[in-house]
């Protein structure tokens, strides 16, 4: 019987928080500087909390600082804004997050929009984007999501970057103006490359199917695996029979937000499954009367798949990761300018 590699989310993001957590001790021991993540939230929604005090338990445990901003349900929008503003301005805060979703009466856009983006660690503002859907142009950041699917797939796209990584590690990048941009490129390159050499699985030249097309995931997955030479399709809800473009895909990228909506049948024997999908279905046998489940039929996907992500602890725990990867990355280009 065929058995799928499981990608356990859970362990490659714990060796990343250990990464990271060695590179902030060495960054205050050698400059003085720690880390700082702002973590803004608006009112009282209990998801939005267990989020918030997830990340922030999750800064403390790497040593980065995390600055509380907690602002009441009625904060007008214009005062949130200050906020922000204030926070790009301070020095010792390399990255700012605003827990979404924010209340009706503020406009979430436009606040988004006024994270400077040198600290956008979500990798949600517009020019960001852009940037990443440009060819040649680099954003500061991708979405924390994304990024954390691209860990999981890139892989000879980046052997010529990986030559560049060990080069610019041995000469201390941080003192390197002219390098600061790329510092950010390699140093995220080179967590792919640790996990890559355990899923083993490369991008360049494969079909990938995306499916789902938001601006969080579906939009910047699709980008980034552009970006990294493969041949892309997004399939979102008015593709009629997305079943015949999915069981082309060597890779599935499956954020559709529908639970189990990818059957085995549709699974590409050998395909690399990533899903991203978190949804919430009735189990009466749970004391929560819940369970979580992905877009894709785990069981039958682990029988056809050569590589499948479980949900939970697939995808979700690297999200926090490359947060706090993100975070540090922009301590280090502070550092560097
Ligand atoms: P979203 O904004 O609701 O977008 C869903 C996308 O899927 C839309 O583009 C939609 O098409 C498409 N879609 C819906 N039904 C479809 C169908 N039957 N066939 C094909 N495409 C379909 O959701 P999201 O914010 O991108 O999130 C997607 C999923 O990822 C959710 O389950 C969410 O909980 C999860 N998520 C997980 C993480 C994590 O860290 N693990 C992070 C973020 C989100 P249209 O554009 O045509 O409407």
């Amino acid at each position: 019987d065929h058995k799928a590699a499981i990608i356990d989310g859970k362990a490659i993001a714990q060796t990343i928080r250990n990464e990271i957590a060695e590179e902030v001790r060495h960054l205050s021991q050698k400059y003085g500087k720690v880390p700082g993540l702002a973590v803004v939230i608006v009112g009282t929604r209990k998801d939005s909390q267990s989020y918030v005090s997830m990340k922030r338990k999750a800064c403390a445990e790497v040593g980065i600082k995390s600055v509380d901003i907690d602002l009441p349900e009625n904060v007008s929008q214009d005062d949130l804004i200050a906020k922000v503003h204030e926070l790009n301005a301070t020095s010792d805060v390399h990255g700012i997050l605003v827990q979404l979703p924010l209340p009706n009466h503020i406009n979430e856009e436009k606040v988004l929009s006024e994270i400077s983006i040198e600290k956008d660690v979500d990798g949600f503002h517009p020019l960001n984007i852009g940037k990443l859907a440009m060819k040649g142009r680099e954003p500061l950041f991708l979405p924390c999501t994304p990024k954390a699917r691209l860990e999981f797939c890139i892989q000879t796209q980046i052997d010529a970057d990986a030559h560049t990584c060990t080069i610019l590690s041995n000469e201390e990048p941080l003192l390197s103006k002219q390098y600061s941009h790329k510092i950010v490129k390699a140093i995220h390159v080179q967590g792919c490359i640790e996990l890559l050499s355990r899923s083993g699985i490369s991008i360049k030249g494969k079909k990938a199917v995306v499916v789902g097309r938001s601006n969080i995931v579906g939009l910047p997955v699709s980008l980034l695996l552009l970006k990294a030479d493969a041949t892309v399709t997004v399939v979102h809800s008015r593709t009629p029979d997305p079943e015949s473009f999915i069981r082309e895909a060597d890779i599935i990228i499956a954020a559709a937000g529908q639970a189990m909506m990818i059957k085995g049948s549709w699974i590409k024997p050998g395909a690399a499954v990533i899903d991203v999908g978190t949804n919430a279905i009735d189990d009466l046998s749970r004391k929560s009367g819940y369970r979580l489940v992905g877009d894709v039929d785990f069981q039958e996907a682990c029988k056809v798949a050569g590589w499948v992500t479980p949900v939970p602890g697939g995808v979700g725990p690297m999200t926090v990761a490359m947060l706090l990867k993100n975070t540090l990355d922009g301590a280090k280009h502070a550092i560097a300018q």
